[in-house]
């Protein structure tokens, strides 16, 4: 059911490179879909001084607006700018009265939505002055959108953290994890909770590990400057591949909504180990790219504006434990790197392999439930069955589902669910603090080690599936990767 949503959206960092590739188009959508129809207003703000002709210009070529000419032109109406900076609180004078104008011009009663698109750095001032120049509305909702990345270490998070408490409550605050707003992480509550089956073998007894794997194909390309500072451990795994964790691990909520799912997320969060140095070489492995076969594939260390002696881990494989009664002993693998064998992002649940003899010592074998996020988005359940033969033998078989062409082209980018969520008021598809925050703890106890030198760092070959250390990781537990590019 398609319900118009009254709001007032700033953009902080409206010229940036994400607002106009992922933001503007998101908002279109929900324009189109009717969720934005006459009582929506978008101010744009940034250092750049342009004229709310030329902010207009630009928000119509990043919807490619030739498509559907009159409703993009209808659309851009409701967009205004005022240059302003982050830093000075003068800035935000204007910025107010802009809003103000806006929200009478499009009788929007309150209800302001404050996104951050800009550099981290401004995240904790911009929340200071929209409280301290009185941007906020008095009536209806005030919520803020933070993009990532959220801190670099615990400390920086927390620091963080305190500045938007100052000014603003946890449940007003979105933290911004893209995976989360992915159709098939979606779907990880579902196929858990709604099917009997699932949700009594979720456990211990059934289950031998969980498997959560990011790959990319691709290497650095431009982002050296930020990628040598940060790696596949906070890149990928401090966020995205954490979040997912979170969704698999957590106990079912008591209710099917965003503070219940908080909670149960955070509980699980909350029994999760933190390793000592001697742990993190035990249980993680850092790789790094070397030399590949295809032309150009460099190793990292020659890649433009990457330090030769750099050790930043391009890969990252880690085993997760989780202390509570659903989850003793059971590991959750997770791994990401750069210039794998295969882009992939996928969940593997392993099923203990059934006890019953059918004969000859023949067993059954492990099954798994496969959920692909991307590329494809894809659901399998593989059983034990009989082969298509003579005698009596065992074989494996793959039920399967993945969406129809229609289907997957009705699933809403992952910005767009999140900007409607937020203006819907449900933060269940949000990085709540507590989970960030252990993420923090997991991920400093890895950065720590590594930046001591006190694990190694194996270097892999490009456009394989990353180091040898990462399958020893699995065998040492009698466990092996179920994708294996
Ligand atoms: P960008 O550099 O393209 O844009 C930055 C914007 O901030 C510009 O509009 C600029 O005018 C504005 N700005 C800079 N300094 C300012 C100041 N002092 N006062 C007011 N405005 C100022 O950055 P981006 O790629 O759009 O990224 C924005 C945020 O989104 C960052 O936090 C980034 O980490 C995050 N992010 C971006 C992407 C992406 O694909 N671009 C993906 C994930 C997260």
């Amino acid at each position: 059911m398609v319900a118009e949503q009254q709001t007032l959206v700033t953009f902080f960092g409206a010229t940036g490179d994400l607002a106009k590739r992922l933001l503007y188009p998101s908002v279109f959508n929900l324009y189109k879909k009717g969720f934005l129809q006459e009582h929506f207003a978008i101010v744009g703000t940034a250092r750049q001084e342009i004229s709310t002709a030329e902010y207009r210009d630009m928000v119509y070529t990043a919807i490619e607006g030739d498509q559907d000419k009159e409703r993009a032109a209808a659309f851009i109406e409701h967009f205004s700018y005022c240059a302003s900076d982050v830093t000075e609180a003068a800035g935000y004078h204007a910025l107010r009265e802009a809003i103000e104008a806006a929200s009478a011009k499009f009788g929007v009663q309150g209800n302001r939505i404050f996104y951050m698109s800009v550099a981290p750095r401004f995240f904790g001032t911009i929340a200071q002055y929209l409280k301290s120049e009185g941007l906020l509305a008095d009536q209806g909702y005030n919520r803020i959108m933070i993009e990532k990345p959220f801190g670099t270490s615990y400390d920086t998070a927390a620091a963080l953290q305190n500045e938007l408490e100052n000014a603003f409550d946890e449940n007003q605050l979105y933290r911004i994890d893209h995976f989360l707003g992915k159709e098939m992480v979606l779907n990880i509550a579902p196929i858990r909770f709604g099917n009997p089956l699932l949700k009594a073998a979720w456990n211990k007894d059934y289950i031998k590990n969980v498997q959560v794997t990011l790959a990319e194909t691709l290497g650095v390309e431009e982002r050296a400057g930020y990628y040598d500072t940060a790696g596949a451990l906070l890149d990928m795994f401090q966020n995205h591949a954490m979040q997912i964790v979170g969704w698999l691990a957590m106990e079912e909520p008591s209710s099917f909504t965003d503070t219940a799912i908080r909670e149960a997320k955070n509980a699980a969060f909350n029994a999760l180990q933190v390793y000592t140095p001697e742990e993190v070489a035990r249980y993680f492995v850092r790789g790094q790219y070397g030399p590949g076969k295809e032309a150009g594939h460099v190793a990292y260390t020659e890649e433009p504006d990457v330090p030769a002696d750099s050790k930043t881990n391009t890969y990252i494989a880690g085993e997760l434990h989780f202390d509570t009664p659903r989850w003793a002993g059971v590991p959750f693998y997770v791994r990401s790197g750069k210039r794998l064998e295969k882009k992939t992002t996928r969940i593997d649940v392993v099923f203990k392999a059934g006890s019953f003899d059918f004969g000859n010592g023949q067993k059954s074998a492990e099954t798994v439930l496969t959920i692909e996020v991307s590329p494809e988005e894809k659901v399998t359940l593989s059983l034990n069955a009989k082969a298509v033969a003579d005698d009596f033998e065992t074989r494996t078989i793959d039920l399967g589902w993945t969406p129809s062409a229609s289907e997957k082209a009705a699933i809403p980018a992952p910005y767009e669910r999140m900007l409607h969520d937020a203006m819907d008021g449900d933060g269940s598809n949000f990085a709540d603090w507590n989970g960030v925050a252990t993420a923090w703890k997991v991920t400093d106890a890895v950065s720590q080690t590594y930046a001591a030198d006190q694990a190694p760092l194996e270097i892999y070959e490009s456009d394989t599936m990353g180091p040898k250390a990462a399958d020893d990781l699995l065998a040492k537990n009698g466990d092996t990767w179920v994708f294996r590019g």
